[in-house]
């Protein structure tokens, strides 16, 4: 599935999360430093320049609170009417920058047809030197009026230079949209795809991946809890791929982020974007997280089930089980199995070869699970561990009529069967 010959691994959505907003906090606060240095001096150039008539007029020494809140509002309603000079209007000419990244992110958001937006204050302004600085919740969806609301958290800086308000820095999140480059967007029957990347030869591989993993995956929301609106793939470049929702884990070629209920994002190297094949299996993957988690993050323990269940609906060619039950075979004639299937995540420092057999391995289970009880029930028993977080032993009792234990078992020997046959 990956003609490359190089191993790559589709990776899981829970516990990419927890990485994801830990790095998010020191970008932050390392690029505002930075930006707050790079600003300071500005005050000279708006003088050399002259003032352009942006922000509030504010008395002097007024916080400047309200008057922030008051361009938050304009900005918001500008973006929503697709108002670009608008948008711009309290980012001074002289802060070429900060425009140029602003444009970039009302080009992809207006691509993504963004339907709401909310831009949230928090606190009251604190002031360093002549620059005040304030955090802003934004609350944003796309596509459709009655989308979910989602939340990103920016931060922001202002100066009252001549007794009128602007802004001369800001913190993006890692959503994306923010990235600070616009985004190319390609719209399927099913899917959006936003690319970092120029080829249109990717994107359009994406998009095409990305249609036919949404009709498989479509068919299994209906047993899961429903499908998407309409899902969504980024596809990082290099750069991207570090700094998007953290950065990525070791090994991974994509990954999913739960983010509301029912709604998750996709993001994709697009390295790893090498056929039309693979692509697909590996969206077919991700996209299997996104109907299975409904956008929740899955408990911890239940790391096997749910990219068990990823591998099992990404195996629509058999490609999945071959590739798998390789490293599997690898894995056991090494002894490295304990024979136990409740496995969790590969620990930092596992190999790409040992972390595929877990995946192997977690495969292997649910499959043995959909042929003893059928794939309705296994269906049924994901539903009550992975989203209601239901024990495996009870939801085993009160899906499969039977304690775990035995089945854990027998699962166990049929992997060390399937592995030496
Ligand atoms: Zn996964």
């Amino acid at each position: 599935m990956n003609p490359s010959g190089a191993p790559v691994r589709r990776f899981g959505a829970g516990h990419g999360v927890v990485l994801a907003l830990s790095v998010a906090v020191v970008t932050a606060v390392a690029v505002l430093l930075a930006q707050f240095v790079a600003v300071v001096p500005g005050d000279r150039a708006y003088a050399a320049a002259g003032i352009p008539a942006t922000g509030p007029m504010l008395p002097p020494g007024e916080n400047p609170l309200y008057a922030i809140q008051e361009v938050l509002e304009k900005q918001s309603a500008a973006l929503l009417r697709g108002d670009r000079a608008g948008y711009l209007r309290a980012i001074p000419a002289t802060q070429g920058e900060l425009r140029a990244q602003a444009t970039a992110r009302f080009t992809t958001l207006t691509a993504l047809r963004v339907r709401k937006w909310t831009m949230t204050t928090i606190g009251i302004p604190g002031r360093v030197d002549d620059i005040w600085k304030l955090s802003v919740d934004i609350s944003y969806c796309f596509d459709r009026d009655d989308c979910a609301p989602l939340d990103a958290r920016v931060e922001t800086r202002w100066a009252v230079p001549d007794g009128r308000l602007q802004l001369v820095a800001y913190e993006g999140s890692d959503r994306p949209w923010d990235d600070g480059t616009a985004l190319v967007v390609k719209d399927g029957a099913r899917v959006t795809v936003a690319s970092a990347d120029a080829d249109p030869a990717i994107l359009d591989r994406v998009l095409r991946a990305a249609e036919a993993a949404a009709v498989t995956n479509d068919r299994f929301a209906t047993t899961l809890g429903g499908a998407p609106q309409r899902y969504h793939v980024y596809v990082a470049g290099d750069e991207e791929w570090l700094e998007w929702y953290g950065g990525a884990s070791e090994n991974a070629a994509a990954f999913t982020i739960p983010l509301a209920p029912g709604v998750s994002d996709v993001v994709v190297d697009h390295g790893t974007v090498t056929s039309d094949g693979w692509a697909t299996t590996l969206l077919t993957h991700e996209f299997a997280h996104v109907v299975s988690l409904g956008g929740e993050n899955p408990p911890y323990s239940a790391w096997w089930l749910t990219e068990g269940i990823a591998e099992y609906i990404a195996n629509t060619d058999g490609s999945v089980l071959e590739d798998d039950l390789r490293s599997v075979r690898r894995y056991l004639a090494a002894s490295k199995w304990d024979g136990t299937v409740t496995l969790g995540p590969p620990p930092s420092g596992t190999s790409l070869a040992d972390a595929n057999a877990r995946y192997g391995i977690a495969f292997l289970t649910v499959q043995y699970l959909a042929d003893r009880f059928g794939e309705e029930r296994m269906l049924a028993f994901f539903t009550q561990v992975v989203r209601r977080d239901v024990a495996v032993d009870a939801a085993s009792r009160s899906v499969f009529g039977t304690a775990w234990s035995p089945v854990a078992k027998d699962a166990a020997s049929s992997i060390r069967a399937a592995a030496q046959a």
